[in-house]
């Protein structure tokens, strides 16, 4: 599923390409809708604003509307936010099509249907914010900022990192590729590691998520970017997938196993637990 560097990495793309745009109307497809509210409210709601901006934080895209209102997308599992020729055919896979005075439309395109819409205001957006943690690659997270959430914690540290209210943005994929970079056990326990663990985890998890970012994502089935296009990450993994295989640092093959009920990649010599 889409994390962090993929939601990131469709950001930038819509920013670039949709930005300025304006939304002349939207259409819902699929017996389960993507917006748990009213349909129909919701294209009245939207048409004539034109997109200021796109932001993200954690996992959601936020599309920032001329009215004061955004548009906030969550991808979930299988979800996708390509940018189409309004006279490209619907794909199967559409469930929302917001159109744009350009003649193009960005598609919500979703397999497993999990993927959800919201249209909330400036208070709405603070509320939602109020339940994520911190930013992993901003300022705000220090090892120190980082020690001090994990310290609060009595899970093990994989449960921990995977709580997006506790850290917004990493998820399976990430979280194992950080651990490895830090030579730590998914398992051990989140509040006990110690100052120069907790420096490796930070720069691990800054390292890993930029890494992400740089490659334009992951993409093993579903992922696709904000144009449709697949991403490279999935070639610079370490231990995520690669069961088997000798560990990238001693040769070790790596195992797979099951940590915070997610399957998970370690290395049992450079992780011991
Ligand atoms: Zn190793």
């Amino acid at each position: 599923m889409p994390e962090l560097p993929e939601v990131e990495t469709i950001r930038r793309d819509l920013q670039q390409e949709i930005s300025g745009d304006t939304l002349i109307g939207a259409e819902f497809f699929g017996s389960r809708s993507a917006y748990s509210g009213d349909a129909n409210a919701f294209i009245r709601q939207i048409a004539g604003s034109s997109i200021r901006e796109i932001q993200r934080r954690g996992k959601y895209l936020l599309l920032a509307l001329s009215n004061g209102e955004y548009i906030v997308v969550h991808l979930r599992m299988t979800g996708r936010l390509i940018i189409r020729q309004s006279d490209e055919p619907n794909d199967r896979l559409v469930r929302l099509v917001l159109r744009l005075a350009s003649g193009r439309d960005l598609r919500l395109e979703d397999l497993r249907k999990f993927a959800t819409v919201e249209l909330l205001t400036v208070g709405g957006l603070a509320a939602l914010f109020d339940r994520l943690g911190p930013e992993p690659l901003s300022s705000e997270l220090t090892p120190e900022r980082l020690g001090e959430i994990l310290s609060h914690s009595r899970r093990g540290l994989k449960a921990s990192l995977l709580d997006q209210s506790l850290l917004a943005g990493l998820g399976n994929i990430y979280v194992d590729e950080a651990l490895f970079h830090a030579r730590i056990h998914p398992d051990r326990p989140a509040s006990g590691l110690s100052t120069a663990e907790l420096k490796r985890l930070h720069q691990a998890i800054r390292h890993v998520l930029q890494a992400g970012i740089d490659t334009r994502g992951t993409t093993f089935s579903d992922y696709r970017d904000g144009l449709g296009r697949p991403g490279t990450h999935q070639y610079q993994l370490q231990v995520y997938r690669r069961t088997g295989e000798p560990c990238p640092t001693c040769g070790e093959p790596i195992i797979k196993t099951r940590v915070a009920g997610r399957g998970t990649h370690v290395c049992p010599r450079c992780q011991k637990l």
